[in-house]
């Protein structure tokens, strides 16, 4: 299924914008954003990358969508818009019960016509169990099932092409990570010289690897995570990583939040002030979007895993 009539509202390719600083060891190298903030005000970021591939593979007859994600995701966000759209049936599938305490997204998503299904953690776990999608076709027959956050390998395409469209010849990217289908397809996309610098948003050594190398095939040695930025897990914002996103808007006009994008902008200013990166070196920071899930706090109970 081809979005023409979306594509038509997004700013392709996206802005690369320089990005000067002040912070300590940002005078040693030259860092570019790649504004996937800016491809559109609801598909946003890495969430648009993912499912300009994943819709494409969707056979033309489908009766709907079905999908997966918490009270704020970037992911079901986009996906609603795009079935609205698409004229396409969409049924989200949500973790926790979001009745007396609905979200911004939520309220987009049911005012774009969506239906929302609220599971609890245990049945959501199951959201990858062939037993329980099995059960979901049957539930939602002709529909087509996507994963949460877009992360499929048939999504990965779609993440490559954020590399292709940059023509200044970085030398190290850097990205947010959850599922790792991003830093996934970026590290399949870059040149020899080139390297991935993954930033963990949640508490995963370990694991988050072993996502990224469910997604990179054949695998190569070119990306790493690190893992001392996730402020303590999934959705967790510090009041230190608050302060730096208002900050960051302030003085740059760099719109971030605090469960992805800021966590990555932290991490850039610790590694510059440690001196991460050689004298000269060339930094592209992916601001993958998300800035909607910002519209309202993270109740502190919610834990992603
Ligand atoms: C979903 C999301 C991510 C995480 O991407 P993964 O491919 O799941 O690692 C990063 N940034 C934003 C803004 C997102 O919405």
């Amino acid at each position: 299924m081809r979005c023409t009539l979306l594509e038509q509202e997004l700013v392709l390719p996206s802005p690369l914008i320089s990005f000067t600083p002040t912070w300590k060891g940002a005078e040693q190298v030259e860092i570019k954003i790649k504004r996937d903030d800016l491809i559109h005000p609801v598909i946003s970021g890495n969430k648009w990358r993912k499912l300009s591939s994943l819709l494409n593979e969707i056979p033309q007859d489908t009766k709907g969508i079905v999908s997966f994600g918490g009270g704020f995701s970037n992911h079901i966000h986009a996906l609603a818009y795009c079935c609205k759209g698409l004229s396409l049936p969409f049924t989200a599938i949500i973790r926790g019960d979001y009745n007396q305490h609905i979200t911004p997204m939520l309220e987009d998503i049911l005012a774009w016509g969506a239906q929302v299904v609220y599971v609890d953690r245990v049945t959501f776990k199951r959201r990858n169990d062939e037993d329980y999608l099995k059960a979901l076709s049957r539930q939602f027959d002709g529909y087509s099932i996507i994963p949460e956050g877009g992360s499929h390998k048939n999504a990965i395409q779609g993440i490559a092409n954020v590399v292709k469209e940059v023509e200044w010849d970085f030398d190290t990217i850097l990205t947010p990570v959850a599922s790792g289908a991003t830093l996934a397809g970026v590290a399949q996309s870059l040149n020899t010289h080139q390297r991935a610098i993954g930033i963990a948003v949640l508490k995963g050594k370990g694991y988050l690897e072993t996502l990224v190398e469910s997604f990179v095939s054949p695998p190569r040695g070119n990306w790493h995570i690190e893992h001392g930025f996730h402020h303590g897990r999934y959705g967790k914002v510090s009041p230190e990583l608050d302060r730096f996103c208002t900050d960051l808007f302030e003085e740059y006009k760099v719109p971030v939040e605090g469960v992805y994008s800021g966590k990555l902008f932290f991490a850039l200013k610790a590694m510059l002030a440690n001196r991460t990166f050689p004298k000269g070196h060339k930094i592209l920071v992916l601001h993958t979007g998300g800035v909607q899930g910002a519209r309202q706090k993270q109740p502190n109970n919610l834990k992603f895993t």
